[in-house]
């Protein structure tokens, strides 16, 4: 997310942290570089001006100049500079109607489908919400196949009324639908063209009006830069909505779109979408995404999705089967599951303060655990319970039957005897345990 962008920062304050002596010329290059930064971006113009002028004169009131450390506080100021930009604090949705209506307006592509669905997902598992989805796309069945597909994925209902064409209909037999069987809160998805039109903005507008929704959410793609900021305009002049949902996060190198489109509607952005999968969704934070564009990482993300996969029931079992040495690799399997589970490699290495940048050119794939899981899929039942009766003629056929090499295989095992090892060891006190093993 956001690399180029946070390199380009990066070199611009280099400038600042390489002299011994800082004079106003060097910070009038650091701005310069910053400035050029935003711009590479796609952030417009003026604000990336307006932006370095308040920087300049912060860093003036500061005496950044006869500070020990300019460069760091020339970040700080930035930091705090690029937070207020992108809208200060947090914003949720407002889920106060019975039920609370949520309409989704965007182009087509944007991910108003997709985002839809994780918004579903996310109200229904973190917020024990009850949701009900609606296909008010009249033109494309295949929208409505889609979020039926979506729908049945996360285990919420949609409704759909394929054969009316009139979508405001559609939306208020759905709102009926929703008080009479128990839903607190309805999802209009509705129709987007491939560009701003008249017609498609009439069409949401009558919505919008005839179902009185308590959150109208724009969803835009934020890989189309100041695209993105001039349909937000456009969407917004006719239908005032409440807040921006920035999708495709994960493939924007470039980071203009968030950076922009707050100053220019004045809407929060409240959702970001960071990949394809359902749980690829963040409440935007604009702090924590100032630490991520200036290459700080971000724990508290982190951690907290941490937090969310940790399940003290299974914790518990987990910690019986080390004391009893039954740790087997379907506990390995299951331990690699809630990883993934967390999130993208990528996007989670991103997370961790200045890895990113140190890992930058390093291939992460995707899917980091393919070969381990394919590994253990060949194995049987007995194998992964008791991995000691592994022997060279099992690894062959485990190796063959995964696709991998025997050199893998046996990369595994060792893996896993010294994750073995080293939780019996935090397991019984473990600072005598930690002293023998090392042979003190
Ligand atoms: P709609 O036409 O606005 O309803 O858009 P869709 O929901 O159909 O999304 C269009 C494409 O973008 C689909 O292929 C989605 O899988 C993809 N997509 C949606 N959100 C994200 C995201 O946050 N990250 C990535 N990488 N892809 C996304």
């Amino acid at each position: 997310m956001f690399d180029n962008l946070t390199d380009k920062l990066d070199k611009a304050f280099h400038i600042l942290k390489g002299h011994g002596k800082i004079t106003d010329v060097n910070v009038a290059d650091t701005l310069k570089e910053v400035r050029r930064a935003l711009l590479d971006a796609d952030v417009n113009f003026k604000i990336a001006k307006d932006f370095t002028t308040r920087v300049k004169e912060k860093a003036i009131g500061e005496n950044v100049l006869t500070t020990l450390q300019p460069g760091q506080l020339m970040v700080k100021i930035v930091k705090d500079e690029l937070t207020e930009l992108m809208g200060g604090d947090a914003e949720g949705v407002n889920l106060s109607g019975n039920p609370s209506v949520i309409l989704m307006s965007g182009l087509q592509g944007s991910g108003k489908t997709t985002f839809s669905g994780k918004l579903a997902n996310f109200l229904k598992t973190k917020k024990n919400k009850k949701p009900l989805l609606v296909a008010c796309d009249i033109y494309r069945p295949a929208a409505i196949n889609q979020l039926h597909v979506v729908g049945e994925q996360i285990g919420v209902e949609v409704y759909s009324e394929p054969e009316n064409k009139n979508p405001v209909e559609i939306a208020q037999n759905a709102i009926k639908h929703a008080k009479s069987n128990g839903f607190n809160v309805v999802i209009v998805d509705t129709a987007g063209r491939l560009a701003v039109d008249e017609e498609m903005m009439n069409e949401i507008a009558n919505v919008h009006k005839a179902i009185q929704p308590q959150e109208t959410l724009f969803v835009v793609d934020s890989m189309t830069g100041q695209d993105a900021v001039n349909t937000a305009k456009a969407f917004n002049d006719r239908l005032n909505f409440d807040g921006v949902i920035l999708t495709k996060l994960d493939g924007d190198t470039r980071g203009g779109a968030a950076i922009s489109i707050k100053s220019v509607v004045n809407k929060p952005i409240k959702f970001i979408g960071t990949g394809e999968k359902m749980e690829a969704i963040d409440v935007f934070y604009p702090s924590r995404m100032a630490d991520r564009i200036l290459g700080m990482g971000d724990v508290v993300s982190l951690v907290e999705r941490a937090q969310e996969q940790y399940d003290e029931e299974e914790a518990r079992k987990l910690q019986k089967k080390i004391a009893k040495n039954e740790f087997g690799f379907d506990d390995f399997l299951s331990q690699i599951q809630q990883i993934k589970k967390m999130g993208n490699m990528k996007d989670l290495v991103g997370m961790i303060p200045g890895a990113g940048k140190a890992l930058k050119d390093v291939e992460i794939e995707d899917d980091a655990f393919k070969h381990v899981e394919a590994i253990i899929y060949s194995m049987t039942p007995e194998e992964r319970s008791k991995p000691t009766i592994i022997d060279s003629k099992r690894k062959i056929r485990i190796a063959k039957g995964s696709g991998t090499k025997v050199e893998q295989v046996n990369q595994l095992m060792k893996q896993f005897d010294q994750m073995g090892k080293m939780m019996k060891m935090m397991q019984g006190g473990a600072g005598k345990n930690l002293m023998r093993a090392m042979g003190g």
